[in-house]
């Protein structure tokens, strides 16, 4: 059995999640991007940061590969270890959420479970799924990484959308099509949102 902490109380600060929002002039949310790899995630993820960043609001992105080289390299790709990932992430997002940060998480996150588990954990408002949605086909043909070419080769294996399973959302805040827009109309769709729904302050 893993050790596990008790006799743990939260302590309050001085400073409330309201404090730091109005020093930052925004609500803390976490957007996040669940889709097939190469359906653009990383790629309008950085156009939604920069295009906050240029209107004076901190955003900061979280990103599948980058926690896998740190806070989560000792997780693979099974189901479990892909639960554990996403269950990691999600409190690094939640934390950040309530730092008042717009936290851009991008990760493939294939299980429809795992994401509501991460929506469960967070304050209603503050959890934004995003679903960058693509076919399997297009991705497949943009394979900017070369992964589905050898996920076909079966060099790779459990592989998102060959011989692993992407449950799409139900019911995603976002729905984009990167097949129809461009990633800065993709990128301007959630600014929109973020704007209609008061998470940026003037
Ligand atoms: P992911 O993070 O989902 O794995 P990436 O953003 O790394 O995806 O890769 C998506 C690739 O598809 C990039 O090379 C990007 O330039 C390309 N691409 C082509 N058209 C689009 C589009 N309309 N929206 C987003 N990405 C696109």
């Amino acid at each position: 059995m893993p050790h596990r902490a008790t006799n743990v109380t939260p302590h309050d600060g001085l400073v409330a999640r309201d404090d730091r929002q109005r020093l930052l002039n925004q609500k803390g949310v976490t957007l996040w991007m669940t889709g097939l790899s190469a359906s653009g995630k990383s790629t309008i993820a950085c156009l939604v940061e920069k295009m906050l960043l240029d209107k004076g609001k901190l955003a900061y992105r979280l990103d599948g590969d980058n926690l896998r080289l740190g806070l989560n390299k000792n997780l693979g790709f099974s189901a479990e270890d892909r639960a554990e990932n996403i269950r990691r992430v999600g409190q690094v997002a939640k934390l950040f959420t309530e730092a008042g940060l717009i936290v851009i998480a991008s990760f493939i996150s294939p299980y429809r479970r795992d994401r509501e588990q991460v929506r469960a954990e967070m304050d209603k408002g503050d959890f934004v799924e995003v679903y960058v949605n693509v076919s399997l086909a297009a991705a497949e043909k943009r394979d900017p990484k070369g992964l589905y070419k050898k996920a076909r080769a079966g060099k790779i294996s459990g592989f998102t959308g060959i011989d692993d399973p992407y449950e799409p959302p139900q019911s995603a805040e976002i729905v984009l099509d990167t097949e129809r827009d461009s990633p800065e109309q993709s990128a301007a769709r959630i600014l929109e949102y973020l704007e209609q729904r008061g998470y940026l302050y003037r």
